[in-house]
């Protein structure tokens, strides 16, 4: 009888996981203290290689069938635009996470996988249990204080299946949805806590009144049940080896969203999570040898990644280095390739 693994957190990484180990006949709890479908803070664009990893589970054509579209063009504006709409040099899957999440619960345990929704795991991190619980709220992230908003709307016409809009505090992606959606989701920072995100987040994700950002969403018809928003978001990488529990997803590590690549790395760090929990459902490693395999291969997978994406994050703060950046991008399509490669 194979040893049953636990996994805390129902998101994309702990229920791809779960849905990979269900597919080998191994048993599985997830814990998840939310409840399906519902909406989460998130770009909603899938670029990458966890792309590769959802084929080769099977999960692709499900996500197709929940109602994704595919991207194939990017811009970016600062204000005014900075270079026309270019191909993104891999196609990438526009997906909401509501649809996505829930297909993923639903899968789960169409595969026989035991799923505890509304019910936060209140037990320690040990033998068999992988944490997959999304970041780590830390209060404070370099003296600034990051946060996420997003918020689904209809009326909204883009020149690109992605926009990307850098704003004074932060930057903003405008993503085509299936059904003529579009997912409107910024990450911003801010010196001193934003009271009152319910009420202001227009003000936020609307950017300059003089900007293509502003024009864009004049006319929006907002669906207010898919406002949601977070805090307390660190970007500092981290290295799985040097962690104490088996993590993946942004439970390990988290990469700046400008990316659009922290749900390929939940998949891809669930995708590595499998072969080596196998074998300790098996009997064949120790509960620390499947830990450090899993460790070995996410930080082999991740940390030029992380680095770069570091980079990138960091160069956008940062008024002399984002405009350089931006410029060096505008005018070299071998390095937009370059930098979109890297990051993913
Ligand atoms: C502003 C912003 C924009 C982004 N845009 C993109 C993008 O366009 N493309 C992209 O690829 N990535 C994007 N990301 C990143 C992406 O959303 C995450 O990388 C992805 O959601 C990580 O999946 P996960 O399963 O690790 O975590 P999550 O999806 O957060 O899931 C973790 C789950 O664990 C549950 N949980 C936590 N603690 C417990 C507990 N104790 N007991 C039970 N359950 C628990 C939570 O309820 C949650 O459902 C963005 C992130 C932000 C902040």
């Amino acid at each position: 009888m194979p040893k049953s693994i636990t996994i805390v957190g129902g998101g994309l990484a702990g229920l791809t996981l779960g849905i990979g180990l269900r597919k080998k006949g191994i048993p599985v709890t997830v814990w998840e203290s939310g409840c399906y479908p519902r909406h989460r803070v998130c770009g909603e664009f899938i670029s990458g290689r966890g792309l590769r990893s959802l084929k080769r589970l099977g999960l692709l054509e499900g996500f197709q069938a929940a109602g994704s579209r595919t991207a194939q063009t990017a811009q970016f504006f600062s204000e005014k635009p900075l270079f026309p709409a270019r191909p993104l040099p891999d196609p990438a899957l526009c997906i909401s996470r509501f649809a996505m999440d829930d297909f993923l619960a639903c899968e789960f345990q169409h595969l026989g996988g035991d799923l505890h929704s509304g019910a936060r795991w209140q037990g320690t991190f040990g033998e068999s249990i992988v944490r997959a619980t999304g970041r780590r709220a830390e209060p404070v992230a370099e003296g600034w204080r990051l946060f996420g908003l997003k918020i689904h709307a209809r009326e909204v016409t883009l020149a690109a299946d992605l926009e990307m809009h850098f704003v004074a505090s932060g930057y903003v992606g405008l993503c085509q949805l299936p059904g003529s959606e579009v997912n409107i989701c910024g990450l911003f920072r801010s010196a001193t806590t934003v009271p009152d995100l319910a009420k202001t987040w227009n003000r936020w994700l609307s950017g300059a009144e003089s900007s293509v950002l502003h024009s864009r969403i004049a006319d929006a018809q907002f669906d207010n049940e898919s406002f949601c928003s977070i805090a307390g978001i660190s970007l500092t990488p981290k290295r799985a080896i040097n962690q104490k529990e088996c993590s993946i997803g942004d439970g390990l590590t988290m990469i700046p969203p400008v990316t659009g690549n922290g749900m390929s790395m939940a998949f891809e760090s669930a995708e590595m999570a499998i072969e080596p929990l196998l074998s300790f459902s098996r009997g064949l490693a120790s509960w620390a040898e499947t830990q450090h395999e899993i460790a070995r291969a996410c930080d082999a997978a991740f940390t030029q990644r992380l680095r770069w994406a570091a980079l990138i994050q960091k160069a956008l703060f940062n008024q002399v280095a984002s405009k350089i950046l931006i410029l060096i991008a505008a005018k070299s399509p071998w390095m937009w390739n370059s930098l979109f490669q890297r990051t993913r």
